[in-house]
């Protein structure tokens, strides 16, 4: 059987052999009940029925890393079937570089000429940004106010073609007004670059090239092209096969681009996740594995962990450091996590009931290996109209902590208030 995350769950007698690639890839956990982790699962079934497990990945997740270190798991590298050599790699510190010192300048000297020479040379560049749309934000030039999405409290993104500013989390639409709904008379000013700005950016500079967008789901074909502007979903495009060349002789991988230049890793480094290193490391091996000859990350932060290991060739080196800081800060894969989400349509309810079931795990608990650490309101606060808070527990043993969990959440129950429980998130 193949399939996406929930075959896991498919019921198939004598079950030998499970195979999980892309296995650090987070679209293996639920984000809706039941939270579970294809990965989790697959280890469960494997010991039920006596079964082997293989998970693949060029970029592994710190949880099976753990795992090797700790020898439950064993190791095993492949070289690269391809055949090809490793792309130089170049880091660009923007900070002396000076790129930035007007806003929203996207390019080092550096990454200008190596895509000056890549279109010389007939070749073809890819520039990465993680974000999409013209604009990622827009507020009044008078009163600052941020425009946002009134369902979910998130900021609206601009998009440039259809001229509408969209939420990506629950897709509402609005135009862009005109004036400042709330103060009526300041203009609103764009901000924050999207691949739509970076596009639009390209076409100035380099005004005979051809330049596209790769940001949609749906596959694009790479030939009519010189310089390409794409988020993450390039990386899934690039393991189909190239149409340019003929089935058969097909190496492994299809898309390769002679330049690729990473834009604006930093987002993902700066974001509130305990695993955004792990991501934006995952991303960069990604994008090494489409590159050809030469790759240029720009970056404000150039001695980061995650920058050293891909340049040093040592993939090693960094889920080393990686754990240490983990276990300094007591986070997963050392410890595991329970977030208990509350969710009302009303805010003062969501509020009130966390802080009220807060303080009653925090009384309840008597095991000094489980940690009731923290109630927050959740991320985002709101989404689609429900107001969200949460409860932050960590425990040693997952086990315990949902033996303690289950009676206590049992006994908590409020009309218009919904409880769930997410271990581990992702
Ligand atoms: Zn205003
Ligand atoms: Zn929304």
């Amino acid at each position: 059987m193949i399939g996406t995350r929930s075959v896991i769950c498919a019921p198939l007698r004598n079950l030998g052999l499970i195979i999980i690639d892309e296995e650090q890839d987070t679209v293996d956990k639920q984000d809706q009940v039941p939270h579970y982790h294809a990965r989790q699962v697959a280890f469960m079934r494997i010991k039920r029925e006596a079964a082997r497990l293989i998970l693949s990945s060029s970029s592994p997740s710190l949880e099976s890393f753990y795992l090797v270190k700790k020898n439950k798991i064993s190791p095993l590298s492949t070289p690269r079937v391809d055949g090809k050599r490793r792309p130089e790699i170049k880091i660009i510190d923007m900070k002396t570089e000076g790129g930035f010192k007007k806003k929203e300048h996207f390019f080092s000297k550096y990454l200008l000429d190596a895509i000056l020479s890549t279109l010389n040379t007939g070749g073809k560049a890819l520039l990465f940004l993680n974000r999409k749309g013209f604009a990622t934000f827009s507020y009044c030039h008078n009163c600052g106010l941020a425009l946002k999405c009134q369902r979910c409290n998130i900021n609206l993104v601009y998009d440039f073609e259809e001229s509408i500013l969209t939420c990506h989390y629950c897709s509402f639409k609005m135009e862009l007004p005109k004036i400042c709904p709330s103060c009526n008379s300041g203009y609103i000013k764009l901000a924050g670059a999207g691949t739509q700005k970076l596009e639009s950016e390209l076409s100035r500079i380099f005004v005979q090239a051809r330049i596209k967008r790769l940001d949609k789901p749906e596959y694009t074909d790479i030939n009519n092209g010189d310089i390409f502007v794409s988020t993450s979903a390039i990386i899934k495009h690039a393991s189909l096969p190239d149409p340019a060349r003929p089935a058969g002789g097909q190496q492994a991988g299809g898309i390769n681009f002679d330049l690729v230049g990473v834009i604006a890793i930093d987002n993902s480094l700066n974001r509130i996740d305990l695993r955004s290193s792990e991501k934006a490391f995952s991303l960069l091996v990604g994008l090494l594995g489409i590159t050809k000859d030469k790759m240029v990350i720009q970056t404000r932060l150039p001695r980061h962990h995650c920058f050293e290991a891909i340049l040093n060739n040592d993939i090693n080196s960094f889920y080393d450091e990686e754990l240490k800081q983990r276990k300094q800060l007591n986070f997963p894969p050392l410890r595991h996590m329970a977030l208990v989400k509350l969710r009302s349509k009303k805010e003062e309810k969501a509020r009130l009931a966390s802080h009220i079931l807060f303080e009653k795990l925090k009384e309840a608990n008597r095991n000094k290996e489980i940690e009731i650490v923290s109630v927050n309101p959740g991320q985002p606060s709101k989404l689609r109209g429900n107001f969200y808070w949460q409860i932050l527990i960590t425990a040693k043993n997952v086990k315990k902590m949902n033996e303690f969990l289950k009676p206590q959440l049992k006994g908590f129950s409020h009309s218009g208030l919904i409880v769930t429980v997410d271990v581990d998130p992702v």
